[in-house]
C-alpha cells in the first residue's frame, strides 16, 4: 500500500512523524494499529507466516522497534522493547555470562544499582563501581578493563548529580584496549532521548531507553528500549541476536498497546523535549540567582564543570535540574508546597515534576552507598514540562518565598494563613 521510500536523510524532529505508520496495512491506516492478538494464524502446517505469537513478534512491537532503531541512527541499528527500562537493562546485563565481569558507574540509576548489586552476582558475574565521569574517567576504565570486562555500562547526564562520561573517549577505550576482546560500551541515554544525544553515532554499542521518560512522555505507560549496534561478535551472532534471544526466551517484550502508547507518545518527542529544555535552561539561570539555592546542577549550563564533554555529544542539557539549598526543610518545603510540579518519581512528562530523589527514586540504595556517592537529602530534582516557563517559575519563587517568610516572622505567616 504504502509505497514510499524510508527516509534517512532527513532530520530526527522529521522522523519522529514522519514513519509512524504500517507499511503494509491494507487500509492505508496513518496511525499504526494495534495488534492486540496473542497468535497469529499459519498458511499450513509447513509454511509459517511473518508473525506467529506475540512473546516472539508483534507488528505493532515491530513498528515502535523500528522507529526507535531509525531515531537512533546508525546504520543496521536495530531495537527491542521491553516492559520497563529495568527490563532493557536487565536484558543488557544477559549479554554477560558466568565468569564476565561488568564495569559500572559509581553514579547509577538507583534500579540500576539494585540490579547490578543483587542479580548480576547471582548470574555469576563480577560487578565493578568506577567513577567514570570527567575527563580523568576513561583513564581509570582504562586501568580496570581485564580480558573478562564485558560490559562498560554508563549513565551521562547521570540523574540526579548530573555528571557527565565521555562516551567518545570510553567507546575508543573499550575498543581498542589490547584487553578488552569483546568488551561493549552501553549507555543508558533516558536523561537526553534521542532528541539530544545518539549514543551509537559516538560509538557505543548499545543504547538503553527507559521509554517510561522521554519517549512516551505523558506518564501513561512504562516502557524501555535496547538498541545495539549491527555487529558480529566472536560466537558467530549478532548483538542484535543475542538480545532478541534474551526478549523471546525470557519474555520481557513489551505488549502491543504499550508499544502503540509509546509510538504515539514519540511523534510529539522533539517538540517537547526541545520546549523542555528550553525551558529548564531558564528555570537553572533564575535558581543560579536565587539566594536561598546554594548549587544548580545542570549539565546545560556553561558553568557546569564539564559542559565542554557534554555539549560535544548532547545537542543541550535536557530537561532535568537538580539544585541544593543546604537546608533539607527547606528542600521538602519547596517540593510540598509548589502547585505546578506534582511530587512524583520519574521525568521526561509533559508536566512538570519534583521530587527528593534521595528519600524517592534512589531509596533502594543502601545509606552507606549513598553517603560514599554524596547523595545528600537537601537534593531537589524537578523535572521542566511543557507548562509556560513564567508560571512555573513563579511557582517555585512563591515556594521559597513562602518559607523564607514562614521561618522568618512565623507570627505573621501563620496569621496570614489562618486570619
Ligand atoms: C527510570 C530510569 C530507569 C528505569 O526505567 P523504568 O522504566 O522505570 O523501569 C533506568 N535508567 C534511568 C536513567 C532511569 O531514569
Amino acid at each position: 500500500m504504502n509505497k514510499k521510500q524510508k527516509l534517512n536523510h532527513v532530520s530526527i524532529e522529521t522522523k519522529v512523524v514522519s514513519e509512524n505508520a504500517s507499511s503494509n496495512d491494507p487500509y492505508g491506516a496513518t496511525s499504526m494499529p494495534i495488534y492486540q492478538s496473542a497468535t497469529f494464524q499459519q498458511p499450513s502446517a509447513t509454511t509459517f507466516g511473518e508473525y506467529d505469537y506475540s512473546r516472539s513478534g508483534n507488528p505493532t512491537r515491530d513498528a515502535l522497534q523500528n522507529q526507535v532503531a531509525l531515531l537512533e541512527n546508525s546504520p543496521g541499528a536495530r531495537c527491542f522493547a521491553f516492559s520497563t527500562g529495568m527490563a532493557a537493562i536487565a536484558a543488557v546485563m544477559r549479554l554477560a555470562q558466568v565468569g564476565d565481569e561488568i564495569i559500572v558507574n559509581v553514579d547509577s540509576y538507583g534500579g540500576a544499582y539494585r540490579l547490578m548489586a543483587n542479580i548480576a552476582p547471582r548470574c555469576g558475574i563480577k560487578v565493578h563501581y568506577i567513577d567514570m565521569a570527567s575527563k580523568t574517567g576513561p583513564a581509570k576504565v582504562q586501568a580496570a578493563i581485564t580480558p573478562a570486562t564485558r560490559l562498560v555500562m554508563i549513565e551521562s547526564p547521570t540523574n540526579p548529580k548530573q555528571h557527565i562520561c565521555d562516551i567518545a573517549a570510553l567507546s575508543a577505550i573499550c575498543h581498542t584496549n589490547k584487553h578488552a576482546v569483546g568488551t561493549l560500551l552501553s549507555v543508558d541515554n533516558t536523561m537526553m532521548s534521542p532528541i539530544l544525544c545518539r549514543p551509537l553515532e559516538i560509538g557505543a554499542d548499545v543504547v538503553i531507553h527507559s521509554a517510561t521518560k522521554f519517549l512516551g512522555g505523558h506518564s501513561d505507560t512504562m516502557a524501555g528500549v535496547v538498541t545495539v549496534r549491527d555487529k558480529r561478535e566472536k560466537d558467530g551472532k549478532t548483538l542484535a541476536e543475542s538480545v532478541y534471544f534474551y526478549q523471546n526466551a525470557e519474555g520481557g517484550g513489551l505488549a502491543p498497546f504499550d508499544c502503540w502508547l509509546v509510538l504515539r507518545g514519540m511523534k510529539t518527542m522533539a517538540i517537547r523535549v526541545e520546549r523542555q529544555q528550553q525551558s529548564a535552561l531558564q528555570i537553572a539561570h533564575w535558581l543560579q540567582a536565587c539566594p536561598e539555592i546554594t548549587e544548580v546542577m545542570y549539565a546545560g549550563l556553561p558553568d557546569h564543570s564539564d559542559h565542554d564533554i557534554h555539549i560535544k555529544q548532547c545537542s543541550g542539557g535536557g530537561a532535568v535540574v537538580c539544585f541544593l539549598t543546604g537546608n533539607v526543610a527547606l528542600s521538602e518545603h519547596i517540593v510540598t508546597a509548589t502547585r505546578l510540579f506534582k511530587i512524583t518519581v520519574s521525568f521526561g512528562n509533559v508536566n512538570s515534576l519534583i521530587s527528593i530523589p534521595g528519600l524517592m527514586s534512589h531509596a533502594s540504595i543502601p545509606d552507606d552507598v549513598k553517603a560514599q556517592r554524596g547523595f545528600p537529602d537537601d537534593l531537589v530534582r524537578i523535572s521542566v514540562g511543557i507548562e509556560d516557563v513564567k508560571d512555573l517559575i513563579m511557582d517555585l519563587q512563591s515556594a521559597v518565598n513562602s518559607f523564607v517568610s514562614q521561618s522568618s516572622t512565623p507570627s505573621e505567616s501563620s496569621a496570614a494563613i489562618a486570619p
